[in-house]
């Protein structure tokens, strides 16, 4: 099993927490000496062991600060369970690039040999899943990622790795071949997971969708809301596909005056722009409040007011939180976690996000929050101008 859920644990006893902090976590070591390589500043800890089947769970707080030590490969943090009530909270950027970067090791030099679809509605788009193989085995070439795409990608469609396509408007280069298979698209939505396991594993209660690999190995998607799905990438299929055309470009690929034109005379508030995928792809709720904070912008500004300058100051902000975000293999909130099963950090270091009420880590005012494009938005009333 690569990841064993945990009992939620210390804090509020469980209950539905009304914010993301205090953050509430739980480890599994497999020594007491293991230390994971991001260890929240606040961690219930949890020694497995051979009895951990029969007993009940023993935690201790600990308070100690990170040590950089890596994970053993053993260890899995599990628990991080929390989220603000009433909000949907899908990966974004960072957390789909966390599970295209851990997902790639384990597709290695295999190749895919079969498509196991168990819920249909989570296999879509034109090709049928039993037709993809049918020439025979299709060699990995590795991961990738378009917006909140993770893109699989097999050998001729290498042009779709590292992070998806420059712009919007360049064209990758595809094969000629207008069925040549490029990859598999899968969209994670709320409760998406990847996971790999050894041959011969039997599929989970919410396994939708399996990988079948050369050596018996597997990789199943998992999806309890049933809203994510895959589908497979043909040059045909890309050039056909609404929403992976109308995708604007990555934010890693964007100068300040390319960032800047994307929202320039609109009228629209700037989170809006933000959460919109044909203006900039990858971005959601968290990382949309998270960067306007930074760059001290009210998330509620109508893009048309904000000058050349707060608008590179922006996209410095969003480069950097999503960075930090993928360094810290994206924040864990309900289902997200990574191909290895491990959850992420990032929610440590949410500076808005979730924390209504509570005081702004920079000038200590207390949090407010609005409704920005249906989605429940924090800022800070003095850090942040309109
Ligand atoms: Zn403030």
């Amino acid at each position: 099993m690569p990841f064993r859920r945990l009992p939620l644990v210390g804090g509020e006893g469980g209950q539905e927490q009304t914010s993301v902090l205090p953050v509430l976590w739980s480890h599994t070591l497999c020594s007491p000496g293991c230390r994971p390589s991001v260890l929240p500043t606040r961690a219930f800890i949890l020694t497995c062991g051979p009895d951990y089947e029969k007993q009940k769970p023993r935690f201790k707080c600990s308070a100690e600060p990170c040590e950089a030590a890596p994970f053993c490969g053993q260890c899995r943090l599990a628990g991080a369970d929390f989220a603000v009530p009433g909000e949907y909270v899908m990966p974004e950027l960072p957390e789909v690039e966390t599970v295209a970067r851990t997902l790639a090791p384990c597709l290695e030099g295999r190749s895919l040999v079969r498509i196991e679809v168990l819920n249909p509605g989570t296999w879509q788009g034109p090709i049928a899943a039993e037709s993809l193989c049918e020439r025979g085995p299709l060699p990995f070439a590795g991961t990738g990622r378009r917006g909140k795409l993770l893109l699989v990608c097999f050998e001729k469609g290498a042009c779709l790795k590292q992070g998806g396509l420059p712009t919007c408007s360049e064209a990758p280069e595809l094969p000629e071949e207008e069925a040549v298979p490029l990859g598999l698209a899968f969209h994670l939505k709320m409760s998406g997971r990847l996971f790999a396991y050894p041959a011969g594993s039997a599929p989970e209660k919410h396994t939708r969708l399996i990988l079948h690999l050369d050596d018996g190995g597997m990789i199943f998607f998992d999806d309890a809301r049933k809203f994510g799905y895959a589908r497979a990438l043909t040059p045909a299929v890309l050039r056909g596909w609404d929403f992976w055309n109308k995708l604007g470009p990555e934010p890693f690929r964007l100068d300040d005056r390319a960032f800047a034109a994307r929202f320039r005379g609109r009228k629209s508030v700037i989170k809006s722009l933000l959460l919109d995928q044909s203006v900039i792809a990858g971005i959601g709720n968290i990382y949309a409040d998270e960067s306007c904070f930074r760059a001290g912008i009210r998330p509620d500004a109508p893009a048309s007011s904000l000058s050349f300058a707060r608008l590179a100051r922006l996209r410095a902000a969003l480069v950097e939180v999503l960075e930090e975000s993928i360094e810290a293999c994206g924040s864990s909130i309900k289902d997200y976690r990574t191909a290895r099963g491990d959850a992420g950090a990032f929610q440590n270091a949410f500076r808005v996000y979730g924390r209504r009420g509570k005081n702004c880590l920079v000038c200590g005012s207390e949090l407010r929050t609005c409704r920005v494009a249906g989605r429940t938005t924090t800022f800070c009333p003095t850090c942040q101008k309109g």
